[in-house]
């Protein structure tokens, strides 16, 4: 008997022997994905996946370049710059567009077919109750017809089309609740997909398109907008010392001091990670250093301690850049200045919030 040395599995990737030029190909663009991961630290998600590769084969020319551009410029490519530029991708965002699109159409959809199968039933309805009186009639005037025999089958047919009718009537009051069901699950995912879950703050989503339509209205009413992005200083090593709950824990608190401080003029949202954005309507750059920097001391005054444990946490702090939006075309640059600004307040020690 012959025994097997190699699986079907080792066969097929066994390009060693004669490599054809696709092989080949293949090969150094996986290097050349894992390489990338590895040097950026990135996490291996789908997303980042997905990105880096797009970005390494050269499917998405316009997020190569943006790659590069951030390679040559020597600024770390790290997760809140990846997923800015991912989510801001024209391409992605068309897809977004798409889906939100989809999300439109089905929730039409399904009022029309809540209101189509209400006013279905309350005709059926109408229909049962005025056969039901015909019926009635018809039973009356039997007793003294001559072919009651007739009259009696005429009836009886009547009777079993009601009894239908009104079985009919229950589907169609089943299947209206299960449409307000339906409808009902879908407000609630829209309104969950907005949410972060740990903070319940709205999402890098739900900022995002609030700053789109921020833009847009700022740019309407001539009123200044301002973004910041603010990042928890070493992070890491409160998840290290005390581990990933306890982390978790600080940015809830932390999520609740931005949020509680800021006015009705601010909107917060956690972007990912330890890092928030906040938006700030009618503000110019001054006055939103102003507000975030209040922000910023509050947070560094408070003592925050590991109530599993009873140890202190030391001060947890956070820094922030901030940058003016000014027009509806330029949300990304402006995104991107935030994030130069945040850069430089890591750079000039943290605990500090710079405005360019
Ligand atoms: P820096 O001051 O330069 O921002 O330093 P840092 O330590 O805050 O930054 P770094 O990017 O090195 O580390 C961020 C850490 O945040 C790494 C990651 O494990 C942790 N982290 C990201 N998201 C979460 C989360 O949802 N919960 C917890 N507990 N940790 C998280
Ligand atoms: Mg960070
Ligand atoms: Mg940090």
């Amino acid at each position: 008997m012959r025994v097997a040395t190699q699986s079907p599995l080792q066969n097929t990737f066994d390009v060693s022997a004669n490599p054809t030029q696709a092989q080949l190909a293949r090969r150094d663009l996986l290097d050349r994905i894992a390489d990338f991961i590895e040097r950026h630290d990135l996490n291996i998600t789908g997303a980042n996946l997905a990105a880096v590769t797009t970005a390494l084969s050269g499917a998405n020319a316009k997020l190569a370049e943006a790659f590069a551009a951030r390679e040559i410029s020597g600024e770390p490519i790290d997760q809140r710059w990846l997923d800015t530029v991912v989510r801001l991708d024209p391409e992605t965002g068309a897809r977004m567009t798409e889906l939100e699109k989809l999300m439109d159409k089905l929730e039409y959809s399904l009022m029309r077919f809540a209101q189509t199968a209400k006013s279905a039933h309350d005709e059926t309805s109408e229909h049962r109750g005025a056969i039901d009186a015909q019926i009635q009639e018809m039973a009356k005037g039997s007793n003294d017809n001559s072919s009651a025999g007739e009259m009696d089958r005429v009836i009886e047919l009547s009777r079993a089309m009601l009894e239908r009718i009104s079985q009919v009537e229950d589907a169609m009051e089943r299947s209206q609740a299960e449409t307000d069901h339906l409808r009902e699950s879908l407000a609630k995912a829209r309104t969950e997909a907005d949410v972060d879950h740990l903070t319940r703050l709205p999402n890098r989503r739900a900022f995002e398109r609030r700053l789109s339509s921020a833009a847009q209205s700022a740019q309407q009413s001539g009123q200044p907008l301002c973004v910041a992005f603010c990042d928890v200083d070493h992070f890491k090593s409160i998840n290290d010392t005390h581990g990933h709950d306890a982390g978790d824990r600080v940015l809830v608190a932390i999520a609740s001091t931005l949020n509680s401080n800021a006015s009705d003029t601010c909107f917060v949202a956690r972007h990912g990670g330890e890092e928030f954005v906040v938006l700030f309507y009618g503000l110019d750059k001054d006055e939103a250093w102003r507000k975030l920097d209040g922000i910023r001391r509050a947070q560094a005054m408070k003592q925050m301690v590991n109530r599993d444990t009873g140890k202190p946490f030391g001060k947890v702090t956070f820094s922030g850049g901030i940058a003016e939006v000014t027009g509806v075309d330029e949300t990304r640059e402006a995104l991107a200045r935030a994030d130069e600004a945040l850069y430089q307040a890591k750079a000039e020690g943290r605990n500090r919030i710079v405005a360019v």
